[in-house]
């Protein structure tokens, strides 16, 4: 079991959809990605929280293995996120963004997590994922997520990162907005040309499109009946996804595969409630037979 080191946003999270609305909830991509890859190995987490983020706040990293040695705490109110879906959870508007704390953010790697052999970067300015790969040594394996705004604003710092990651993992959206091609198999190709050996597409309710130079894996999305917030899905997805990379020995095609089921199990179980609510409570057992719902929905007799 290979620690993850991971950087991106704590925040507080307000979030509406047409099961309720919840207020200043703990939420984050790294707190997302942290939560889910700690139930598969140990994650360094570097952040930034306010003055504001108090010991109630802490719990959600609490009795987990997330070592906080890169939690910077700085006076000034947290990162703050607000987003409404629409009726049929596919559209999401951000109502605000305000960055406080998160706008001075530089990222400094603890000297005991510099060696750390796998990396996430979250979605951050792509100038502040360079930094990050600047101050750790040589990692045998890094993934990177990111989002429209850095494709538009960022395109020529995000194509320097990409040439130095593994792994891309990435929304449908995002995915042709940066490649400039429609078809999502011409996407995912035109990106691995970039850098990357590997891009994960995730295709929200869909399911995920693994584009590699040796070929495809798809994963369906599990079919739920009450999905009550799509916030973090793609973070969860990348917890999963990195987490069991993390704990694999090896780093074959199959463990690839297996990776993406991971993610797909995780982030189904937290679309299941508000924020972390649903991940906060989980048991190993809950994981185990996600993963099972996923190999029955997907097997099928050969012809
Ligand atoms: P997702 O649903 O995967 O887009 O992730 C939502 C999470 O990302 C929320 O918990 C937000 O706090 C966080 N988030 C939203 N916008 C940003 C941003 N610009 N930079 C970093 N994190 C963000």
């Amino acid at each position: 079991m290979r620690p993850v080191l991971t950087v991106g946003s704590v925040a507080f999270d307000s979030i509406k959809t047409p099961s309720g609305e919840v207020s200043r909830i703990v939420g984050g991509a790294a707190t997302f990605f942290s939560v889910v890859a700690s139930f598969f190995t140990h994650v360094r987490l570097v952040a930034v929280v306010g003055d504001d983020f108090g010991e109630t706040e802490m719990k959600v990293f609490g009795g987990r293995r997330i070592d906080l040695a890169g939690l910077q705490r700085v006076s000034g109110e947290t990162f703050r996120w607000k987003g409404e879906y629409g009726e049929d959870l596919n559209s999401r508007d951000t109502i605000y963004t305000h960055l406080n704390v998160f706008q001075e953010f530089k990222p400094h790697i603890p000297e005991t997590f510099q060696a750390s052999p796998i990396v996430f970067l979250a979605n951050i300015h792509p100038a502040l994922q360079l930094e990050v790969l600047e101050q750790v040594e040589e990692p045998e394996f890094v993934a990177l997520d990111t989002m429209n705004y850095w494709i538009e604003g960022a395109l020529n710092e995000l194509k320097k990162v990409l040439e130095r990651v593994d792994v891309v993992v990435i929304n449908d959206e995002e995915a042709r907005l940066l490649s400039g091609e429609a078809n999502l198999v011409k996407a995912g190709c035109a990106i691995n040309h970039m850098g990357p050996s590997r891009v994960v597409i995730k295709r929200g309710e869909y399911g995920v499109l693994m584009v590699s130079r040796d070929g495809f894996f798809a994963a369906p999305g599990l079919p739920i009946e009450d999905v009550v917030d799509p916030t973090g899905a793609g973070d969860t997805f990348a917890g999963g996804f990195v987490g069991h990379l993390a704990s694999s020995e090896t780093l074959t095609d199959d463990d690839y595969r297996q990776a993406v089921i991971c993610g797909s199990a995780m982030a189904s179980l937290s679309v299941e409630d508000f924020g972390l609510s649903r991940l906060l409570g989980l048991a190993d057992e809950d994981i185990r037979r996600r993963f099972e719902a996923f190999e029955q929905l997907t097997s099928f007799k050969q012809l």
